[in-house]
């Protein structure tokens, strides 16, 4: 599977120091003493959304501080509580410290996990006083918050699979439109690496984008790469067909793209999916119209990754697909 990795850095609060201090009120001069307790600091914790499905924001913020504890004060008063940090992460995701000590592994919407706790307040003066010593001078300090390094990863499911011959243009679009590459691990193919992005419309709507190179003619029949390509594609929720516009035979091209797909299993062939005429910067615009109208009965869009013409509109038609299934 898929794996999206971030390395972050967490940093508890510290407890707030415990406060030295003597009563101070008309009348009575020598008062006992008075020194409030530090604050706790605040955690750092690991809440799990089923808003998310990407580490994608992990790229670009990777310090998290909690608040410290506030100082304790005269007149035993308290020191507030630092508060808590909460980073919150998709469902399904899981933390490792550096030794590969699992934190959390969070599989319920809401759930959450301490990764690293703040550190305890000190206890003021007024805390030591005893029979024989009245008036303590001295208090303890705050205990810095935990530090840790944490790895948080998180598998991922490829949401929409394009599929194309050769020089359809896959790979121009996937690198136009991803925001980033998560690693691969443990992929069961070896000869055949697919390359993975994560496409980002806005904080809210992400998904994961997969091109398989070596779909070919007769590839059900094991011809070339094929296999490995549609055991792969199987796994992906929705398909973008993709055709080039500079091809002689667009038409026939589509069919046999399909005819590839029903092949190998009936179930990839009703897999919800959207035909997507490619690099139509060197169409003129009657000639993709005519493209467009061989596929009616299809959801059909026309994109060039040269000029980004078509791509949102691509990007928001397969995310309502994505959501309609
Ligand atoms: P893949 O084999 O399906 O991954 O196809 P590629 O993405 O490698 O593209 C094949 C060739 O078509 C490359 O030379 C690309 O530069 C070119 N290409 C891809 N998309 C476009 C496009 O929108 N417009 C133009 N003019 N060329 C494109
Ligand atoms: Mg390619």
């Amino acid at each position: 599977m898929f794996i999206d990795y971030a390395k972050i850095h967490v940093k508890a609060g510290d407890g707030g120091h415990g406060c030295v201090a003597f009563r101070r009120e008309k009348y009575e001069p020598k008062g006992g003493p008075a020194g409030g307790d530090g604050g706790k600091g605040g955690d750092i914790i690991l809440k799990a959304t089923r808003h998310m499905n990407t580490l994608l924001d992990f790229r670009y913020k990777k310090n998290y501080t909690a608040r410290n504890g506030e100082h304790g004060k005269g007149a035993r008063m308290t020191g507030k509580n630092g508060e808590s940090c909460v980073i919150v992460v998709p469902i399904g995701t899981y933390a490792r410290d550096e030794s590969g000590r699992v934190l959390a592994d969070l599989t319920r919407d809401d759930q959450q996990v301490v990764l690293v706790r703040g550190g305890k307040g000190g206890r003021g003066n007024a805390r030591f006083a005893t029979s024989t010593n009245q008036a303590p001078r001295h208090s303890e300090e705050g205990m810095p918050g935990e530090e840790k390094d944490i790895i948080i990863e998180l598998k991922l499911i490829a949401d929409v699979g394009l599929v194309g011959f050769p020089n359809a243009g896959k790979s121009t679009l996937l690198s136009r439109i991803s925001a980033a590459k998560p690693k691969i691990a443990d992929y069961p193919f070896t000869t055949l690496v697919p390359n993975l992005g994560i496409v980002k419309i806005d904080d809210f709507r992400t998904f994961v984008v997969t091109d398989i190179p070596g779909l070919i003619k007769d590839a059900h029949k094991g011809k070339g790469l094929g296999h490995q390509f549609l055991r792969h594609i199987e796994r992906t929720r929705v398909l973008a067909l993709l055709l080039d516009s500079s091809s002689k035979e667009i038409e026939y091209d589509y069919l046999t793209l399909l005819k590839e797909l029903q092949s190998y299993s009936k179930e990839l062939a009703r897999k919800p999916r959207i035909v997507v005429v490619t690099k139509t910067d060197l169409q003129n615009t009657g000639q993709i119209e005519t493209d467009l109208a061989l596929f009616k009965h299809e959801k059909t869009l026309a994109i060039s990754s040269v000029s980004g013409d078509g791509l949102e509109a691509l990007l928001n038609t397969l995310w309502d697909v994505l959501n309609e299934h």
